[in-house]
């Protein structure tokens, strides 16, 4: 079985078709997490989840995608008791890339966000999905969020678990977010850049997750196509054949690290 991590099924680039590539997932025995980017992506989430046995719903708000919204955990957290599909609180994070955190109360407007989805995810003991991009040539979100993680650590006993989703830290970052009990996810860049090959070959195996972010980031062969969840297959034969494994092999290793991160 496939496990695409992180994807957005909802995205409107699906409306047309989109039972279409649910079908297909099911044909090429792929499973997915779709993920809400803010409240309205959210519970969108969570109703396709509640209607295909073989999608998980990820909710929660985006540090940047919906900049005018407000983060409401007391409906986040009525949707998390009325439904049993929600595997994880996201995409959540720092993102120093599109935006410039020191522009007018920017690093604390996604600081608060961020942090009272770490505060969900705690009470509630799900995983993170977390979405950390750093500005241009520089670590700076990755450090900054690894701060704030490790700051819950120390009250939330074994409570503070997930994932870096399109994870672009170099070794040391990485190492952090392992020794935080973290995994790192990669999408389809790693079948045409070389840049992650460091963190992919050192990783504990145990810690790694494939993903597509589909309908975004399309892997080698697919290059500059939408993005669907089955594609997960090419991102991780090159994660296998960075590892020096079999392909099949590293199917069953993404299956089994996803499934135990996110309960499914
Ligand atoms: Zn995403």
């Amino acid at each position: 079985m496939l496990y695409d991590t992180h994807t957005h099924l909802t995205h409107e680039k699906f409306n047309a078709d989109r039972d279409d590539i649910i079908a297909l997932m099911r044909e090429n025995e792929c499973c997915a997490n779709t993920v809400g980017v803010d409240w309205e992506s959210s519970q969108a989430a969570v109703a396709l989840a509640w209607e295909h046995e073989h999608i998980y719903a990820v909710i929660g708000q985006h540090p940047v995608d919906n900049r005018a919204e407000q983060f409401d955990q007391s409906s986040y957290r009525k949707l998390l008791a009325e439904s049993a599909s929600v595997v994880a609180i996201g995409e959540c994070g720092l993102d120093f890339y599109w935006v410039d955190p020191d522009e007018g109360g920017e690093r604390e407007r996604q600081r608060d966000i961020f942090e009272a989805q770490i505060e969900l995810a705690i009470r509630k003991q799900l995983p993170l999905m977390l979405h950390i991009r750093p500005s241009k040539g520089t670590m700076d979100a990755y450090e900054e969020g690894l701060e704030i993680l490790a700051s819950h650590a120390q009250t939330a006993d074994d409570a503070l678990f997930g994932t870096a989703h399109f994870f672009v830290g170099d070794w040391a970052i990485a190492k952090r977010f392992f020794e935080l009990g973290f995994y790192v996810s990669y999408p389809g860049i790693v079948t045409f850049s070389r840049e992650f090959d460091e963190v992919v070959q050192n990783a504990p195996l145990d810690r790694l997750l494939a993903e597509t972010d589909a309908p975004y980031a399309a892997p080698e062969p697919m290059r500059g196509k939408r993005n669907e969840p089955r594609y997960v297959r090419y991102t991780i034969a090159k994660l296998a054949e960075l590892r020096g494994i079999s392909e099949e092999e590293m199917v069953g290793q993404m299956y089994d690290n996803g499934r135990r991160l996110f309960g499914v």
